[in-house]
This record gives structure tokens, C-alpha cells and sequence, in this order.
């Protein structure tokens, strides 16, 4: 059995560090917004290249509170991807704004600056691009259409914590930028997290207020806010796996390189393609492939942990079936949708797990074309 992902090793290196850094936090009896919380926030915006970084309880939270503080709500309208976690999507419908989807670049699996100018309306507020599978977006493309548009930019930064367009990190290209702490990301806790990047520090102080029932002293609200605050333990176990992230994530790459050269004579498997000048993580190693469905039933039942990110577009789901999105409006977004899987991808995967994935899937596919013929 090769799982899509085994915590249990990163565990094995590192869980002495973690153990130590957590009984000194329940030693210590300061377990929310205390000095790992504060000394973790400084730590990224040091390690993301921005000015501030407010920790939260998720990267959901942190997409929902982005959008509070630029003020967007009711009667707005938010351009993303429909090919993202339902979460993006979530954040906006919690604020009361209304999704409104572009199709994707099939080369990168990212929304397609071409296609986002043609969604703008006099409502529309802001771009989320979300940075999928580790892998950044056209940045300048973007932020050149939200300045002549005057739009926000809310970058969903989730899966791609390290990665890096032209030089400089995501999350610092736009007003915000969304990081999640979830245990399967590339930085995970051990619980729930998430943090935003920002550079202005009235959005700063604005988030910082909204995470903690709207008030920035103690007893004063000055608007409706959340709890959402990161505690103490978590902001612990962050900064020792803080320490590993470049490490962590150069395997991520070798290892794509990797599976790369092991599809290389395939021409049924298309392989990542990454822009210029982008240093993408690897959240996820996914490939195209036809017959998918197929596919990943065989690869299961061969023990090969292959995963479908994600099975329906977001515009095809029922929680949005009131906006009027039918089959066919997102070309690009429904046929990568069908096609995509994703294979084992972590650290601390071997050479010889690689091999195995890429010989198994290399002999399915020769195995479901039999079958057709
Ligand atoms: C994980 C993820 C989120 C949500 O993060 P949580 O911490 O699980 O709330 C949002 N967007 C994307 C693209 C994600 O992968």
C-alpha cells in the first residue's frame, strides 16, 4: 500500500521536537494568543516577504474574514475558478457575495487571466485566483486586470505555501493573501489553522478585531466578528515544522521531477506543466489521463493511493445550483475535471514507492486499453 500522503514518517523525524514544543505550551498555562502565536505570525510574514500576518482557526476563516475586511458582502460579485476546493467558494457565499466562475488554463489547472476580463460587471469587487496543487497563478496577468479594473485581489494560497512567481512569494501580490494549517498541506498543523498575509495595516487591524468578536480591546465590539483565533499548541507545532518547510518542499519538487521522467514515454500521461519563472510545491503531483475513473478503481484495488481533486466542479454543485451555472458554460474546468488524478506526493516518499506508482499506472492504462480494443 502507497498512501496519496503518510504524516506518520514527517512524525517519525520530527515528533521529539513537537512533543517538547507542546508540553512547554500546556506547562506553561498561556494557551490562546500567547508568545508562540505572536512570535509564529512574525515568523511568516519574515519567511512570506509581507508586512503582517494575522494566524486564524482556518484557511476557510481566513478567505471568509479577507472578504469582511475588504468591506464585500451583499450584492457583490467575486470572479474565481470553480476548479478549487468548495471552500474558496464557501467564503464568499458566507459574506452574502455571489461566485462568478472562469475557466481554467488547462496547461496549469489555474484560472485563466483571458478569461476573467469577460466576467466583470459593474458589481464585481474582487479576483480570488487560487493557487492550485502548489502551483502559482499568472500573477502579473492578474493584478494588471484588477488595477484597471480597480478590484481587490484575494489570493487563495492554501496549497501553496513556499511557492513563488518572478521571485517573491504568493500571497504578496494582492491585498490578502489565505494560507491554510490543515494537517495535509505542505506547512500542517496538528488541528485546524490557517493565517492571512497582509500588507496594509489597516487590514491588519481590521482582521485582527474580526477574529476575536470583532473588537480590537477587550469588552469593545465594534462590528460582528468571529472567534477564530489559532491557539497556542498549534502555533507551537507550526513553528518547529516552520523550520523544514524549504527542505520539505525541494523533496516535493525532486519527486516531481521524478515522476516526470518515469511518465516520460507515456504519451497517454500528461504530466504538470509549470510557468516560467515559478517555483511551484507540489501540494499535489497530478497528472491527466484518459479513462480516469477506470483508472483510479484499479489503482486503488493495486494499493496505490490515488486521490480526485476534485470530482465536480464547483459550479456543478448543489450548494450553487441557484446561480445558474449549467454543464458546458466552463469547458476547460469540465473536461480537466474528468481527467485529473493525483498521485501519492510527500516528502518522504522513496524512490522505489515512485516506481512502483508509475509501473502501476503505467500497466492500467495499457490494461483499460486492452479492454476497449
Ligand atoms: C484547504 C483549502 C482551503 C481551506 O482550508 P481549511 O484550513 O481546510 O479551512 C481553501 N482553499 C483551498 C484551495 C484549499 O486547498
Amino acid at each position: 500500500m502507497i498512501p496519496i500522503l503518510d504524516s506518520k514518517r514527517q512524525y517519525a523525524k520530527i515528533g521529539n521536537e513537537v512533543e517538547k514544543a507542546v508540553c512547554e505550551v500546556l506547562r506553561s498555562g498561556s494557551y490562546i494568543l500567547g508568545p508562540n502565536v505572536k512570535a509564529l505570525e512574525v515568523e511568516l510574514a519574515k519567511y512570506i516577504g509581507c508586512n503582517y500576518t494575522v494566524s486564524l482557526n482556518s484557511g476557510t476563516d481566513a478567505l471568509h474574514l479577507a472578504l469582511r475586511a475588504l468591506d464585500i458582502g451583499a450584492g457583490d460579485e467575486v470572479i474565481t475558478t470553480a476548479f478549487t476546493f468548495v471552500a474558496t467558494t464557501e467564503a464568499i457565499g458566507i459574506v452574502g457575495a455571489t461566485p462568478i466562475f472562469a475557466d481554467i488554463d488547462p496547461d496549469t489547472f489555474n484560472i485563466d487571466p483571458k478569461k476573467i476580463e469577460e466576467r466583470i460587471t459593474p458589481k464585481t469587487k474582487a479576483i480570488i485566483p487560487v493557487h492550485l496543487y502548489g502551483q502559482p497563478c499568472d500573477m502579473d496577468a492578474i493584478m494588471d486586470i484588477a488595477k484597471r479594473y480597480n478590484l481587490y485581489v484575494i489570493e487563495d494560497c492554501c496549497q501553496a505555501i513556499g511557492a513563488e512567481y518572478k521571485g517573491q512569494k504568493v500571497g504578496t501580490f494582492g491585498d490578502i493573501g489565505c494560507y491554510s494549517f490543515y494537517p495535509t498541506k505542505n506547512l500542517g498543523g496538528m488541528g485546524d489553522g490557517g493565517l492571512i498575509t497582509v500588507n496594509s495595516e489597516n487590514l491588519k487591524n481590521r482582521i485582527i478585531a474580526l477574529r476575536n468578536h470583532g473588537g480590537a480591546i477587550r469588552y469593545h465590539h465594534d462590528e460582528i466578528g468571529v472567534n477564530s483565533r489559532l491557539d497556542e499548541i498549534q502555533a507551537a507545532i507550526l513553528r518547529v515544522k516552520l523550520n523544514y518547510i524549504d527542505e520539505w518542499n525541494k523533496s516535493r519538487r525532486a519527486h516531481a521531477k521524478t515522476y516526470n521522467e518515469l511518465f516520460a514515454g507515456c504519451p497517454d500521461i500528461q504530466t504538470p506543466k509549470e510557468l516560467p519563472d515559478t517555483y511551484c510545491v507540489y501540494h499535489q503531483y497530478t497528472v491527466k489521463i484518459p479513462n480516469r475513473d477506470n483508472i483510479h478503481k484499479m489503482l486503488q484495488e493495486a494499493g496505490i493511493g490515488a486521490m480526485l481533486y476534485y470530482p465536480i466542479p464547483l459550479h456543478l454543485q448543489k450548494v450553487h445550483a441557484h446561480l445558474g451555472w449549467t454543464k458546458g458554460m466552463l469547458p476547460n474546468t469540465e473536461k480537466d475535471t474528468e481527467m485529473v488524478i493525483s498521485l501519492p506526493m510527500f516528502p518522504e516518499l522513496t524512490l522505489e514507492e515512485q516506481k512502483t506508482v508509475a509501473s502501476t499506472l503505467i500497466d492500467c492504462l495499457e490494461k483499460s486499453k486492452a479492454v476497449a480494443v
